[in-house]
């Protein structure tokens, strides 16, 4: 075998074994854990912004805000009420790996969780190779980039459970059709749920936010 092929199979097994057991520790609480990836720019942190701003009352939201550099996205969402937020700052990796989530989880109480989003780095290509120990990745597309994304990252499409369309209040500002990037993320993925919305207007937020109580509801009551 080919010694980087070899030497990357290892990184991900190793990383595997430890998402198994952030996902079991998460899993004995009945906390939802969503991975958020996108590109840069695609509005990942408004979108926390706006969720923290609908739920905060209602669940136990803990945050993972993860950059190359800067705390700045931290900062956005400790400004936005939340309350158990911590960043990861990779110091140059272009994604989060599951060692950096056990390193922070002790730092949660979770016990006193519903709910954990995990904000990953800007970066279609290699996030989604790295399982977290997340119930779902959750990617975000804005209207701003080309519709033929999802053909261009198809990896990233078919590891997603969700699709988010962001931007909603851009469109007709350039060639993004909202038809197109479906059926191209649904080429690649049958099963992808889709949402539309923009976290700047809050057209289409609220079947974002119900979507979120359900399935924590859903976990509680499985867990039950
Ligand atoms: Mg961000
Ligand atoms: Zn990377």
């Amino acid at each position: 075998m080919d010694k980087q092929i070899a030497l990357e199979r290892k990184v991900l097994s190793e990383n595997d074994r430890i998402a198994a057991d952030v996902r079991a520790q998460l899993q004995d609480r009945g906390i939802v854990a969503l991975n958020l990836v996108s590109s840069p720019g695609s509005g990942k942190t408004s979108l926390l912004e706006r969720t923290l701003a609908a739920l905060n009352d209602e669940l136990r939201i803990g945050l993972v805000a993860g950059d190359v550099q800067t705390e700045n996205d931290a900062d956005r969402l400790l400004k936005a009420g939340g309350k158990m937020v911590r960043p990861i700052v990779t110091n140059g990796a272009c994604h989060l790996d599951a060692k950096m989530i056990a390193r922070v989880l002790p730092d949660f109480n979770l016990d006193n969780l519903d709910l954990l989003f995990i904000e990953n780095v800007g970066n279609l290509v290699c996030p989604s190779s790295f399982d977290l120990g997340e119930d779902m990745k959750v990617v975000l597309i804005s209207t701003t980039e080309g519709d033929d994304k999802p053909l261009k990252y198809p990896s990233m499409f078919r590891r997603s459970s969700m699709m988010i369309v962001n931007k909603l209040d851009l469109l007709g500002t350039s060639d993004f059709k909202l038809g197109r990037v479906t059926e191209n993320a649904r080429q690649i993925n049958h099963d992808l749920q889709i949402f539309e919305l923009s976290c700047r207007t809050g057209d289409g937020l609220e079947a974002w936010f119900d979507w979120v109580r359900e399935t924590v509801a859903e976990k509680r009551g499985v867990l039950a």
